[in-house]
């Protein structure tokens, strides 16, 4: 069987895929960089990492690993904590030459290789005055941002990632090269890809439409610990009047000065509105944050570099996320406590939060609520894509960073124990959007901790994709990513 392996690996790179082996390559450069993963919980060390050129050596590295049963990871920009992107058999490695990124002038379009990651594609299309829906953060990938649904800040004017998603070209799991948009043949799979994740196999190319965009006001204000109560009661008067043109982050997190608050405004128009829209929080008097932030008007992809400090790939770290509608000062005050127990700026009488606090990378953690305004979002239905998660809402996302491998399920449960007290809240305070009108009942799917149950994930949408799954991948050769279970023939 190994001497079957050898055989076809040779017979492959004398065609001229590059194939790097563990046993082999485990010291080299290359093969690391190819396993290396924004968060080291995800790292796993591959039997074979393949570095195709194009989609049809994307598909002979599929049915290399289907041919020997193996298990199939699918890597892009490698941002997933869950090690849905890792695998200890074969990892195909879209990032390292599957990175093109092309705009078409005449049709205002742009095509992105599927290994992509969104600063190639902000640096392009500012060259053209122009942006499409994609990550707040540069260093994540466009293949598993898109098929995961796409938040980004102009999602309040144009919707999702996948909403601007116009074709893709999709390798399956039998190796046909398949192009889908909404009207051919593969119409059903371009349904199933936006949001149904890596579930169909890996998309080799994304075209997307593209939309004007000139400067932006943005940057970070900070705001220390007693300014809370007013803090959220200014974001609530601002999202209560905010335009499709805005959006913030708000991120409890840590400074040398200790737990402190985080406003990251965005506004897509003059200064002067921008002002007026975000007063509240300027007549607080806010402080900045670190160089490279400073508030002010600047060109659109800045606004996508200011979380770059505070989301450096290295150590441990999970996310997971929940969704909440009812905006109260106890919630906001629990979870300050909570982070500040986390890391270590208040006592905890936890032993699991002691053990977390003692960690040196601990206070590099944070809690995010991300606010895009939803008219766009919600102008398709939850079953109009594979995206289950379409409702109006908050989304808030919790990331402990830590160093030690032996506290990863410590952070975890830290994690799911905060989303699952979000959760009771909202019950209390009036009902949970969450799992209405077709809705999955777990929060963002791309911020999911793994463990989430992918019929919770997908909700109304999951029989449809069980279809499908059985269509393109009766198999399951892609299961990594809330696995989909293929309705049975
Ligand atoms: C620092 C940071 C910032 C983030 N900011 C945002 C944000 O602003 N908006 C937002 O919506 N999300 C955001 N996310 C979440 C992000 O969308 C997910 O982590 C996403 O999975 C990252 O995609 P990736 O390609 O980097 O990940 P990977 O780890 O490479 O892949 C994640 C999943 O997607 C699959 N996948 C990757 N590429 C492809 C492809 N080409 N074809 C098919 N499947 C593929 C993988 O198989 C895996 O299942 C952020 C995450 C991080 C860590």
């Amino acid at each position: 069987m190994t001497e079957d392996k050898e055989r076809y690996i040779a017979e492959l790179r004398s065609q001229g895929l590059v194939v790097l082996t563990k046993a082999e390559h485990s010291a080299n450069e290359e093969y690391k960089e190819a396993i290396a993963h924004w968060s080291d919980t995800a790292r796993r060390e591959a039997q074979y990492v393949f570095c195709p050129r194009d989609a049809n050596e994307v598909s002979k590295a599929i049915a290399f690993a289907t041919k020997f049963s193996l298990e199939i990871a699918i890597k892009g920009g490698g941002h997933s904590c869950s090690g849905a992107s890792a695998s200890n058999d074969v990892l195909i490695d879209l990032g390292k030459h599957i990175n093109t990124v092309a705009y078409n002038e005449k049709e205002q379009l742009v095509t992105v290789g599927g290994g992509a990651v969104w600063q190639q594609v902000d640096e392009e299309l500012s060259k053209h005055g122009r942006a499409t829906v994609g990550g707040t953060v540069q260093s994540t990938g466009v293949g598993g941002l898109t098929v995961g649904g796409g938040y980004g800040f102009l999602s309040g004017q144009y919707g999702l990632a996948i909403d601007n998603l116009v074709r893709a070209q999709v390798v399956l799991a039998d190796g046909t090269i398949a192009n889908a948009d909404d009207k051919g043949v593969y119409m059903d799979l371009f349904w199933g890809i936006r949001g149904g994740g890596s579930n169909f196999g890996p998309v080799t190319s994304f075209t997307f439409k593209t939309h004007p965009v000139g400067q932006v006001w943005t940057g970070l204000m900070t705001f220390p610990p007693i300014l809370l109560e007013p803090f959220f009661n200014a974001a609530q008067s601002w999202f209560r009047q905010a335009k499709d043109n805005e959006a913030a982050n708000i991120f409890i997190g840590c400074s040398p000065l200790g737990p402190g608050l985080v406003l990251l405004p965005f506004y897509n128009g003059s200064e002067e509105d921008a002002k007026k829209s975000f007063g509240e929080f300027l007549a607080m008097n806010p402080g900045n944050g670190p160089p490279g932030t400073e508030i002010g008007m600047h060109p659109y992809m800045y606004a996508n570099t200011l979380q770059n400090l505070m989301t450096t790939a290295g150590d441990h770290k999970a996310f997971k996320a929940t969704k909440f509608n009812h905006w109260d000062i106890p919630r906001f005050e629990k979870l300050f406590k909570d982070f500040s127990q986390l890391v270590g700026a208040e006592p905890s009488d936890e032993q699991d939060v002691k053990d977390l606090a003692a960690d040196p990378a601990i206070t590099g953690s944070s809690v995010v609520i991300e606010f895009y305004p939803h008219n766009h979002i919600g102008k398709l239905k939850s079953g109009d894509t594979a995206f289950a998660n379409r409702a109006a809402g908050f989304g808030m996302l919790f990331v402990p960073r830590w160093k030690n491998p032996d506290l990863n399920e410590k952070a975890l449960q830290w994690a799911r124990a905060r989303a699952a007290e979000v959760d009771q809240r909202e019950e209390k305070l009036g009902g949970s959007v969450k799992g209405k009108g077709g809705e999955g009942t777990e929060g963002y799917s791309n911020y999911g901790s793994g463990n989430e149950r992918s019929q919770d994930v997908f909700g109304g949408n999951y029989a449809r994709l069980q279809g499908l799954k059985a269509k393109y991948d009766p198999g399951k050769v892609f299961n990594k990513w809330f696995p989909i279970e293929p309705t049975k023939a």
